[in-house]
């Protein structure tokens, strides 16, 4: 355990009240630039508002850049196949093609990164996920949402909002000091829910025990000889599911005293880049939760996750072919974060609804993606697939916070169970769900109502307009 500063006072201190800048009013104010706020940027100004979209980075993308998240996952529906070992891609897989089922501003988003050459087009080989390049994100991000007219607010922290029930505007902390942004109508797309929070909009956290799923570092290895990790590949065919792997070498790291990790293999994802690699093996988790909300436990975490890649990078180039002369050439900005609040909503989807790919009337987005729970408590994925050619519908309640108006939530934090969780978290349903809430907060502020008061029909209509797969639904 590495000496951090951990609070051991408890005592509060009074601090002196203090003024800030208004420094604008918007229709519609987008917080946090992840996939959830591109999404909820670009479908509001697509609807016809003022946009101002702020984030604590100097750039957009949230877990995609700052955390190096870099391949969209698969929002195509899954037929069964047979795994095949060690394709033209990297690795065995056994995601079949099937259908896409999120469009609007994911699909323009993921053409124009093609275009850039930046993304991979995905197929068969890429297990219809979409690798993609980071710097590239950044900048596809930047230039689309300047395109739509969006303004933006960098290096800005969310600290608090201004309101009570009803959210009008969001603090800002900044190096021009402290601001206030009003809006008519502000969507949280912190991923953790930090303005939802802030209102107090009841929220949930955890399995039972409030276990989290874990935190993980991700990591770039570059130098890396493709076809020589290929080859030993298919010369271990038992050594592979999917896209995880290298179980007897990490026993063994393990046994040795290497490798201490809790997890006991390797999941590796392929690259737009021929000689790169990005590696997704580190995992933070201790006998009690591990928050993403609590600036010790990201503490924490920053140091275990990097202990950890130091282990993994160092195994990799020792006993993995291919790795030879590769090198760890960047890490996350910061830890990647899989789960914090969930916020309860007018509506909660459940593993059920997941898993029976339930339909609603109120659909404002689609996905296909399995229940994928990386054990909250020690080693362990548990993959649960939807039926074959299927997806489940998103509903707009899900992304309405109860007790509090004049705001929405979208992206991870939006109102599902745990487990749910876990499949809607994926960033192409997290940019849809983005879409939607930037869509319907365009029409409250247009109109002068309140998110809860827009029906739901009108979201519908203007999200078709702007390309959004509903199922085919006529609202
Ligand atoms: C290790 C790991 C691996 C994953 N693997 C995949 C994968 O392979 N493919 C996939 O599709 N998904 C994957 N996911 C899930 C996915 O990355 C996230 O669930 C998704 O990014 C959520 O999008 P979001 O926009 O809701 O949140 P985020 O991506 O977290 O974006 C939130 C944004 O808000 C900003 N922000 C936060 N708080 C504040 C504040 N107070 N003030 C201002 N700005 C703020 C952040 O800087 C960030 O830019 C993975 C997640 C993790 C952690």
């Amino acid at each position: 355990m590495p000496a951090l500063a951990r609070p051991h006072r408890k005592e509060t201190l009074e601090l002196p009240p203090r003024r800030a800048i208004v420094a604008a009013d918007t229709d519609v104010l987008v917080v946090g630039g992840g996939p959830a706020g591109l999404g909820a940027a670009l479908g509001a100004a697509d609807a016809g508002a003022d946009v101002i979209l702020a984030e604590r980075y100097g750039f957009f993308g949230g877990n995609a850049t700052a955390s190096l998240v870099m391949p969209f996952m698969s929002y195509f529906t899954e037929t069964p196949r047979p795994q095949r070992a060690g394709t033209k891609y990297l690795l065995p897989t056994d995601h079949g093609p099937g259908e896409p089922v999120i469009a609007g501003v994911l699909q323009r988003f993921v053409t124009r990164l093609i275009d850039e050459g930046g993304a991979m087009v995905p197929n068969l080989d890429t297990g219809y996920t979409v690798p993609f390049d980071p710097e590239l994100f950044k900048h596809v991000a930047l230039e689309m949402a300047d395109d739509a007219g969006v303004h933006f607010l960098l290096h800005a922290f969310a600290s608090g909002v201004v309101g009570d029930g009803r959210v009008e505007g969001v603090v800002f902390e900044t190096k021009s000091g402290p601001l206030v942004v009003r809006a008519r109508t502000v969507i949280d797309c912190t991923g953790d829910g930090d303005m939802a929070a802030q209102a107090g909009a009841p929220y949930e956290v955890g399995d039972n025990d409030g276990m989290v799923q874990p935190m993980t570092l991700l990591f770039r290895m570059a130098e890396f000889e493709r076809t020589a990790f290929q080859a030993y590949a298919r010369a271990h065919p038992d050594e592979w599911r999917g896209v995880h792997g290298l179980w007897s070498l990490v026993r063994s790291a393990t046994a040795t005293g290497e490798l201490t990790l809790p997890r006991e293999d390797i999941l590796f994802f392929a690259t737009p880049r021929e000689r790169e690699l990005a590696v997704n093996s580190t995992r933070v988790t201790r006998s009690v939760p591990v928050l993403g909300t609590d600036v010790w436990d990201l503490s924490y975490a920053e140091w275990e996750s990097r202990r950890q890649m130091r282990q993994i990078s160092a195994f990799l180039r020792r006993y993995v072919p291919g790795f030879e002369k590769a090198y760890l050439d960047q890490s996350g900005a910061g830890v990647g974060v899989r789960e914090t609040r969930r916020f309860l909503g007018d509506y909660q989807l459940t593993e059920a609804d997941v898993l029976s790919a339930r339909k609603f009337d109120d659909v404002i987005a689609r996905c296909s993606y399995p229940i994928d729970m990386h054990n909250p408590k020690g080693k362990g994925t548990v993959l649960k697939r939807l039926p074959p050619g299927e997806a489940y519908d998103i509903p707009l309640r899900a992304l309405v916070p109860q007790k509090v108006e004049g705001l929405l939530v979208a992206g991870r934090c939006i109102s599902g169970t745990h487990e749910a969780h876990s499949s809607y978290r994926i960033m192409p349903a997290a940019m849809a769900t983005g879409q939607a809430a930037g869509v319907c907060a365009a029409l409250a502020a247009l109109r002068r109502r309140t998110p809860r008061e827009i029906p739901v029909g009108d979201v519908q209509v203007e999200l078709l307009r702007q390309g959004a797969d509903l199922r085919g639904i006529n609202p």
